[in-house]
C-alpha cells in the first residue's frame, strides 16, 4: 500500500496589480481542506480529479489529502497568505508521515506565484518542502502552461509536468500523468532525469492550434512516443510577471540520461530561435473589430484581451462598451463586468425595477469611464455555476452576487467575485443564451476560444487601454531580464546564441 500526499495551491501573480493576494482571496474561490477536498475534486477534468481518479482505480493507494487553493490571479501573494496554506501542506505531512511512512507527494502547482518572500513561489514552496521529506521522497508537480519554471523548480521534483495548450484544455490529462509517474517511480519502473532550457522570450497570447506552435507540439509529443522518453513541452512564463525570471522554456523528461533530455531541450531550443518572429501578436484596432463584428452575419465573439481577470486583471474595464455604443451596435451580450456594488444594488432592488448604474471603470483611470445610465434588473443569481466546456469540465465557479442588466442595446452579467469568462456559463448560468445575440463580449484572452469557437467561427480580438497590455512590447516592464524578445529584436536574441 503506498501512502501518497496530494493538494493544490495555486497562484498566477500579476505583478502589475497593486492588489494583493490575500487569504480572503482564496476563500472567495476555492479554500478547501482535508477530505472536502475529495468530495469536491472527485469526476472533475482537474488534476486533482486526476489523482484521485488514477489512485483509487489502482486500489493500494491511501490518498492523503491535505489542502486545495485556488485564487483568482491578482497581486502579490502575502506572507500570511503563503503561510496558511503552505503551513496546512507542511503540518498534514509531518502529522501523516509521524503516523506511517508517506511514500511520495502530487501537487497540482501554478508556477507564477510571486510571494511576500520570494518572487519564484514554487521553487520556495518546493525548498521548504524539501526540507521536510529529505531529497529522495517521489514529489511530483502539474504546473500551468504559463508557468515561470526555474533551475531550482526542476532540482526539486521528481517529475513535472506543465499544461501543454493554450487554452489550457489538458490540465486533466497532465494530472494523469503526474499520478502514472509517481505510480511507475514508486513501482520501481521508472527513474526520470529532466532538462529545462530557458528562452529568451515573451510568449505572447498565442493560442497553441496556431502555427507554428501547433506543428512544433505535436513534434514534441511523437518524441514523447519513444521508451525512454516521459515528455518534451514547452513552457510559455507568465507574461504579466514583471520579475528577473519571466521567461519561456523548454522542458524534457527521460528514463535516466540526463543528456537525452537536454538534447530534446536543444533541439526545441534551437526551433524556436530560428522562428523567433513568427512568435508576434497581430492585433485589430478596437473600431474596426467592432464594425466587422456588426458586418458579420451571425454570432462574433469580441476579448476584451486586456482585461483579462485570469491574467490578474481587474475585469471592470469599459472601454469596449462605450466603442460599441458609439458604433451603434445591436444585440450586444457582455461577460461580464465585475463591480460589487452594482451587483449588490441590483440584489437590493430585485428583479423587474429599474436602477441607476455607474458600471464598472473603478479600479483603476486607466480601464475606461464608468457607464453611466438606467438599467434593469433583469434577474440576480447566486452566481454559482458548473463549468460544461472543454476546460476544466465539471469545476465550481462562484462569481458571488450576480445580476443581468438590460440597457438600450445591452444585456450585461456583473459579477462580485472576478473571474475569466472562458466559459458559456458564465453567461448561460444567469439565463442569457449567446446564441441570441449578435455580439458577445469577454473578459477573456485565448482561453474562451475552447468553449465559444464551439457557437462562433468569428473571433476577434481587441487591446483595449488598461493598466498593462495584449502587446507585450506595450506592457510598462521594469524588472524582466534583457535582452528578451519582443522587446529586444530577434536578431540581438539570436546573436546570443
Ligand atoms: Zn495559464
Amino acid at each position: 500500500m503506498y501512502r501518497i500526499l496530494i493538494g493544490q495551491f495555486k497562484h498566477e501573480t500579476n505583478t502589475f496589480n497593486e492588489k494583493v493576494t490575500t487569504l480572503d482571496d482564496y476563500r472567495r474561490r476555492n479554500l478547501t481542506e482535508g477530505e472536502a477536498l475529495m468530495t469536491r475534486n472527485r469526476g472533475s477534468e482537474s488534476e486533482l480529479g486526476a489523482f484521485i481518479e488514477i489512485f483509487e482505480k489502482r486500489g493500494d493507494v491511501e490518498i492523503i489529502p491535505s489542502i486545495d487553493a485556488d485564487a483568482i490571479p491578482a497581486g502579490t501573494v502575502t506572507k500570511e497568505t503563503y503561510d496558511y496554506i503552505a503551513g496546512k501542506l507542511f503540518d498534514t505531512y509531518k502529522k501523516e508521515e509521524a503516523k506511517k511512512h508517506i511514500d511520495g507527494i502530487c501537487l497540482a502547482l501554478h508556477g507564477a506565484q510571486v510571494n511576500g518572500y520570494s518572487e519564484d513561489g514554487e521553487g520556495y514552496l518546493l525548498a521548504a518542502l524539501r526540507k521536510l521529506t529529505g531529497p529522495d521522497l517521489p514529489i511530483v508537480i502539474t504546473l500551468d502552461f504559463h508557468a515561470n519554471m526555474t533551475k531550482e523548480m526542476v532540482e526539486l521534483t521528481t517529475a513535472m509536468f506543465p499544461a501543454r495548450y493554450y487554452p489550457h484544455t489538458d490540465f486533466y490529462d497532465r494530472g494523469k500523468d503526474a499520478a502514472n509517474m509517481i505510480l511507475a517511480v514508486l513501482d520501481g519502473k521508472a527513474h526520470p532525469t529532466a532538462a529545462f532550457k530557458q528562452l529568451r522570450m515573451i510568449y505572447p497570447h498565442i493560442p497553441t492550434a496556431f502555427e507554428p506552435i501547433n506543428g512544433m507540439i505535436n513534434s514534441m509529443i511523437c518524441e514523447a512516443a519513444a521508451e525512454d522518453v516521459y515528455f518534451v513541452g514547452f513552457d510559455a512564463g507568465f507574461t504579466r510577471s514583471d520579475i528577473s525570471i519571466q521567461g519561456s522554456c523548454v522542458y524534457a523528461i527521460t528514463e535516466n540520461n540526463t543528456e537525452k533530455a537536454e538534447q530534446l531541450c536543444a533541439k526545441y531550443y534551437d526551433f524556436i530561435l530560428k522562428n523567433l518572429e513568427a512568435f508576434e501578436i497581430q492585433i485589430t484596432d478596437a473600431d474596426e473589430a467592432v464594425e466587422e463584428a456588426m458586418k458579420h452575419e451571425g454570432l462574433s465573439i469580441i476579448a476584451d484581451a486586456a482585461d483579462n481577470p485570469g491574467s490578474g486583471l481587474y475585469g471592470d474595464a469599459t472601454e469596449i462598451l462605450h466603442v460599441l455604443m458609439r458604433h451603434g451596435a445591436k444585440k450586444v451580450a457582455v461577460s461580464t463586468i465585475w463591480d460589487p456594488g452594482t451587483a449588490e444594488a441590483a440584489w437590493e432592488a430585485g428583479p423587474g425595477k429599474t436602477i441607476h448604474v455607474r458600471l464598472g471603470g473603478k479600479s483603476s483611470d486607466k480601464v475606461g469611464s464608468p457607464v453611466e445610465t438606467d438599467a434593469y434588473v433583469r434577474a440576480v443569481t447566486d452566481g454559482n455555476y458548473i463549468i460544461k466546456g472543454p476546460m476544466k469540465k465539471g469545476v465550481q465557479v462562484p462569481t458571488g452576487k450576480t445580476a443581468v442588466l438590460t440597457f438600450g442595446e445591452f444585456t450585461v452579467v456583473v459579477i462580485s467575485n472576478k473571474t475569466q469568462s472562458f466559459d458559456m456559463e458564465s453567461l448561460r448560468a444567469n439565463g442569457v443564451e449567446p446564441l441570441d445575440y449578435d455580439i458577445c463580449v469577454v473578459k477573456s484572452a485565448i482561453h474562451y476560444r475552447a468553449a465559444w469557437s464551439q457557437v462562433s467561427d468569428h473571433l476577434l480580438t481587441v487591446d483595449m487601454p488598461n493598466i498593462t497590455s495584449f502587446d507585450e512590447k506595450k506592457v510598462p516592464y521594469k524588472n524582466v531580464k534583457r535582452p528578451i524578445f519582443p522587446l529586444d529584436s530577434a536578431d540581438v536574441i539570436r546573436s546570443l546564441g
